[in-house]
């Protein structure tokens, strides 16, 4: 789980994190993906009709903390939006990372909105 030690990184969880807790089944989700270091569930409130949340399993607060601590995990986290969008609309999807409460992020543990699987406006 989130707070659990592998023999590559210690994962480092937030005691009162929605999705520290998502991570660690604490809550429960729907997964699509998972790997050692990264998870991939069902947003609750769908904005497209596949509309995934990609996450560090690592707590980091936005994308500009987890760019400048391990850009190699936010390259993997765009590498698994395309496997997702590559099985659910032949690779055509959009990538969010909304930073900042007057931004619309609400929840502090970064994550990669994938909104794919239909023809997007806008
Ligand atoms: P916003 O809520 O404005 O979209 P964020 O960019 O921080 O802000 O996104 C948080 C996302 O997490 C939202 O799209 C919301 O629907 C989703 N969410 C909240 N709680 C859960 C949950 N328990 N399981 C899955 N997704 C969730």
């Amino acid at each position: 789980g989130c707070g659990s030690s592998s023999t590559r990184r210690i994962m480092m969880s937030e005691p009162d994190c929605l999705f520290c807790k998502i991570i660690a089944g604490e809550i429960p989700s729907e997964k699509v993906y998972e790997d050692e270091t990264t998870y991939a569930f069902k947003d609750i409130s769908p904005k497209a009709a596949v509309h995934v949340l990609v996450v560090p399993k690592h707590h980091y607060a936005n994308v500009a903390e987890l760019a400048g601590a391990d850009a190699a995990q936010l390259a993997h986290m765009v590498q698994v939006a395309q496997s997702l969008a590559d099985d659910a609309f032949h690779g055509a999807y959009r990538l969010i990372f909304n930073t900042g409460r007057d931004a619309g992020q609400s929840v502090f543990h970064v994550h990669a909105h994938v909104l794919t699987g239909e023809t997007l406006d806008e």
